[in-house]
């Protein structure tokens, strides 16, 4: 960090270092009620008990870190200790404000609780409060992190807490107010110190920056409150750390390059190339960002904000709602916003949000990002829940459903496989002449190739039918069950579309079909020795069988490949892939 030139320490700030620097959010540390930002409701609470001569004898300050807990504790100490006290306006110059100011009061004894932790601490306090103030009216502790003492140094605590002396006051602050133990927070009054706004931490910056005489823009600032979440402390901290590499004056674009972050403009770049469905934009975006020195980590976190905005505007408009985008881009949002489902969205944040979680333990940072950009490209491909029950509905309408005899389409897994394998070239595919005269060959060299039993299983398929562009429909004769179940093995599945695969060219899925008779036997009616597999298994042939996904199956042209109870939980063993498909195959 570059040295500052000494600045003249604001005159609210009776005792300000001077040797060398001070940090500002140790020099703008608010020293009056008055000056605590962001905290209205606390402070009003604070002046009324104040004023009715009501203070109890301890207090909890709970809230996130650089919210003003200690800050707040410290007001309160000189207001009861002041010369002129107790009062709610401290005057800041007697004895004992300025001592409480600079920490050292002999009358108020600020204690870290997370490095005096244990009972004997705690001991220490307990003999040390029958002793009367030295020169003020209350000995006040100010425990900082108090949930970090041990549960022993908790118990003694308690002991004073219920017959505390006179003269005695505590004041705890934490981050963490639910680790502290029951009996202590009954004995307690507690204040909840909310985050702090970005426009009041804006505004107090700006005061700052104008008391320092030094030139910033609204943008710079107004990027560094809302980097700092709700905290004034982290503020100022990060504010110091910028005005020391400002030359003259603290730009939008510094704030970017300091702290690794794109700017506004290149998030919005970013988004529009992912919602327009140009991954290979949003790929050369990222590209062009890590060779100008953006963080992975900063980016996604952007983008995450972004889609949350996303979110907002689209349920609610961005009337009155705090938004990570400035007011001069809210336009173009509100555009993007309207032209997503909600669906879209949300299903947007998951992938961002597990992104995020992956990206913790991952060393291949710059992939996941990539992969999130192009997933994200390929949501609005989705159809929702409410679109798909609607095609769902009219049937015959859309689909390939051949209805001249009553189909099951078993649940080849091997369509997992595809997504895992990204050394596989499936990109760059030729397309190969495709028609039932080139199945027929292929086919024969696939049953060639193909070990013994498999083939003869195949062979009373007889050749595939081509169904779509990329699906070859394999129709066992009506009650071929165990043929069909053998051939549909999730190993040997993928072991044939791989074959198909290289002799097509392409990718191709390969789908079983039993023809019936018109009369329906259900394999899952087979007596099994195996009691669960064979349930389980009835279970993901009851999704075959039901007519809603029977008829989703169609339309989608989509496969069964497990099947939750609950949300998102609970596969049934059965249904999951076999070992074999999450390692290497032969
Ligand atoms: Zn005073």
């Amino acid at each position: 960090m570059a040295a500052r030139k000494p600045v003249t320490p604001s005159p609210d700030q009776p005792n300000a270092s001077t040797e060398g620097y001070t940090v500002l959010a140790r020099r703008y540390r608010p020293q009056r009620f008055a000056d605590l930002v962001g905290q209205e409701a606390v402070v009003q609470s604070l002046i009324n008990s104040l004023k009715s001569n009501r203070v109890a004898h301890a207090y909890l300050f709970t809230g996130a870190r650089g919210v003003g807990k200690t800050t707040t504790a410290r007001i309160l100490a000189k207001a009861l200790n002041c010369v002129n006290g107790p009062t709610t306006t401290p005057c800041g110059e007697c004895d004992s404000c300025k001592g409480i100011a600079s920490g050292e009061d002999v009358d108020v004894l600020e204690i870290d609780g997370a490095s005096n932790r244990g009972i004997d601490e705690v001991r220490a306090i307990r003999d040390n409060v029958q002793y009367r103030p030295q020169r003020a009216r209350y000995k006040i502790y100010i425990i900082d992190e108090v949930h970090m003492l041990t549960p022993p140094a908790f118990n003694a605590l308690l002991k004073t807490l219920e017959e505390p002396p006179a003269h005695v006051k505590f004041f705890f602050a934490t981050t963490e107010a639910q680790r502290i133990p029951i009996t202590i927070l009954s004995r307690c009054q507690r204040f909840d110190l909310g985050g702090i706004g970005v426009k009041q931490i804006v505004d107090r910056l700006r005061e700052i920056v104008t008391t320092e005489q030094l030139q910033a823009d609204d943008e710079a600032l107004e990027l560094v409150a809302r980097r700092a979440a709700g905290s004034m402390r982290d503020a100022q901290s990060l504010l110091d750390q910028l005005l020391a590499f400002a030359e003259d004056r603290l730009t939008v674009e510094l704030v970017n390059r300091l702290l690794g972050t794109a700017g506004e403009d290149r998030v919005i770049e970013l988004a529009n190339a992912i919602l327009a469905h140009e991954p290979a934009k949003a790929l050369r975006f990222l590209g062009t960002a890590a060779d100008d020195g953006l963080q992975v980590s900063e980016l996604l976190d952007q983008l995450i904000a972004y889609w949350r905005d996303l979110m907002v505007v689209n349920c609610s408009g961005d009337e009155g709602q705090i938004l990570s985008i400035t007011a001069r881009n809210r336009g173009a949002l509100k555009e993007q916003a309207k032209g997503l489902s909600l669906d879209t969205i949300l299903a947007g944040l998951d992938v961002l949000n597990s992104t995020k979680m992956r990206l913790r333990t991952s060393d291949h940072g710059c992939l996941l990002l990539e992969m999130a950009v192009v997933r994200l490209g390929r949501l609005a491909d989705l159809v929702s829940l409410s679109q798909m029950a609607q095609l769902l509905r009219q049937p015959g309408a859309i689909g390939p459903a051949s209805a001249t005899a009553p189909l099951r389409v078993t649940a080849p897994e091997a369509e997992k496989k595809k997504l895992t394998g990204p050394s596989k070239p499936v990109a760059a595919v030729i397309p190969a002449v495709f028609d039932e005269a080139t199945v027929a060959a292929v086919w024969a060299e696939i049953l060639a190739s193909s070990p013994p039993m498999l083939a003869a299983s195949l062979q009373k398929a007889g050749t595939p039918a081509i169904s779509g562009p990329n699906a070859l429909v394999l129709r066992f004769p009506a009650g071929y069950t165990l043929e069909q179940e053998f051939c549909g093995e999730p190993s040997r599945v993928a072991r044939i579309e791989d074959e198909l695969a290289t002799r097509l060219s392409r990718r191709c899925k390969l789908l079983f079909e039993l023809a019936t008779d018109g009369q329906c036997t259900l394999p899952e009616t087979r007596v099994d020795d195996e009691g669960t597999a064979s349930r389980s298994r009835g279970k993901r042939l009851d999704a075959y069988t039901d007519p809603l996904c029977k008829r989703a199956m169609e339309v989608l042209e989509a496969q069964v490949l497990q099947r939750d109870d609950g949300f998102g939980i609970g596969v049934a063993p059965d249904d999951s892939p076999p070992a074999e498909m999450n390692g290497e195959r032969q």
